[in-house]
């Protein structure tokens, strides 16, 4: 029998339900993590919009901080969830990121992105998004707007500045559970 992956939504705020939706839609087990012993036995992790600075509050609170910094399987971070990751919080995907770095007149947008490998363009909906600055020797770009990078991986780590839960496209999803699923065969 071959079960799909476990893969657990960061549910303190912001988009979880839209990622949960689309996991499940791809055969995934999803758990909604609030509390640190809910991240144990996990194949990956999605970290969703909402507020970066909600977030690390939250997360403060309930011990996450810590828990993230030594979760060891794939994470996705989406839009706050990049802020999240960068070197300014969690530090562990280097990248320099502008909160609201759009600014105000074009703060939300939908552009169609080159997605690296794929011939067909991917929709990305960019929510008073934040904007990829710097990266590090060790981050590759996966697709990019107006010359920057918005989809970038770094090892385990996937993430981008737009909101790929909120398409029918779940081609970042997949490319999440590829790597889930690779790793998954590096650690057993
Ligand atoms: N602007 C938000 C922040 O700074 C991110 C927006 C989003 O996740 N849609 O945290």
């Amino acid at each position: 029998m071959n079960e799909g992956p476990r893969i657990g939504v960061l549910a303190l705020q912001g988009n979880f339900r839209e990622h949960a939706a689309m996991l499940r839609r791809l055969g995934v087990d999803v758990v909604e993590v609030r509390k640190v012993e809910q991240l144990e036995g996990l194949d990956g992790l999605v970290i969703p919009g909402g507020e970066s600075t909600t977030f690390m509050r939250l997360m403060r609170l309930y011990g996450l901080e810590e828990a993230l910094r030594s979760f060891d399987a794939p994470i996705l971070g989406t839009c706050a969830g990049l802020i999240v990751l960068d070197r300014d919080h969690l530090d562990l995907v280097d990248v320099s990121v502008e909160r609201n770095g759009y600014g105000r007149q074009v703060a939300s947008f939908e552009a169609d992105l080159d997605l690296e490998g794929d011939a067909v363009p991917l929709r990305g909906v960019f929510i008073r998004a934040p904007r990829v600055r710097d990266a590090g020797p060790h981050v590759e770009v996966l697709a990019e707007h107006g010359g920057e990078p918005v989809l970038l991986r770094q090892g385990r780590f996937l993430v981008a500045s737009f909101h790929p839960e909120l398409t029918d496209d779940t081609r970042v999803h997949e490319r999440f559970l590829d790597l889930v699923r690779e790793e998954t065969g590096v650690r057993a």
